[in-house]
């Protein structure tokens, strides 16, 4: 590449991990040892290991940043760029992780760091159909009926084959989800995922179909099931 010429595009992963760890009990518990390494090191190996991924920018809390950074600066992901500090809300972090991506990244994959057990194929699927439909989440078809339920009492059926978990990663064209940001800033808009924000603002947003073992790890009786289900992924290296 010559001086002026633009830099060719390029895919990036938002590793968010600033989440305060209500639920689950703990502060840090994107740092708790799960079969024998820190959670947030299996979600940046995939990423490393993602051929459409070429740069890393990790979102960490106040509380966790200095763990991160020294977790970070043994080595062992090169395509991290940057480690940015999050903010209140889940929203709050992408967009602290957007604001950090170089000039010529074009598609944006966020991903949760407390889901562990996401394979580099998954990013790989998730921004290829970013690139041909403009955004894409990895969704899981629910295999239970789910009901609306107020104050205990059940409201609407909603039918089963319409319904999808949403899962991370989630990818989408940089400048979609500027425009989703912009729209949210502008009409105060809250939502627990990016892709409720390219709805809101009208930008159909594809499923791609993730595995049921993709779990988030939020309360502390999921961690048995991760480190079964990273044996079973990685082989029995794997196991503490
Ligand atoms: O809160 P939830 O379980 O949806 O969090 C999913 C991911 O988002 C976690 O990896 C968490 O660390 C991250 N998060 C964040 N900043 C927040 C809240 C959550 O980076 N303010």
């Amino acid at each position: 590449m010559t001086a002026g010429e633009p830099a060719p595009a390029g895919a990036a992963a938002i590793i968010v991990a600033a989440g305060s760890g209500t639920r689950f009990g703990s502060p840090d518990k994107v740092l708790l040892r799960l079969a024998g390494r820190p959670m947030i090191a299996y979600a940046l190996d995939a990423a490393e290991r993602s051929a459409s991924i070429t740069a890393i920018v990790v979102v960490a809390g106040a509380h966790t940043m200095p763990a991160i950074a020294a977790l970070i600066g043994e080595g062992h992901w090169r395509k991290v760029r940057r480690i940015v500090l999050g903010g209140e809300r889940r929203q709050d972090s992408v967009e602290a992780g957007l604001a950090a991506l170089d000039p010529e990244i074009d598609i944006v994959a966020v991903h949760d760091a407390a889901r562990p057990l996401v394979s580099p194929h998954l990013f790989d699927t998730c921004i290829v159909a970013a690139r041909a439909h403009g955004a894409a989440i990895a969704a899981l078809p629910l295999t239970d009926t789910l009901k609306r339920v107020h104050d205990r009492l059940i409201t609407a059926t909603i039918p089963r084959d319409e319904t999808w978990a949403a899962q991370t990663p989630q990818a989408a064209r940089r400048d979609l989800l500027v425009r989703a940001y912009a729209a949210a800033h502008r009409d105060g808009l809250a939502v627990t995922d990016e892709a409720g924000l390219l709805e809101a603002v009208g930008i159909a947003v594809a499923v791609v179909e993730g595995p049921s073992t993709n779990i988030k790890i939020t309360r502390p009786e999921d961690l048995p099931l991760a480190e079964a289900l990273l044996a079973l992924a990685h082989g029995h290296e794997a196991s503490p």
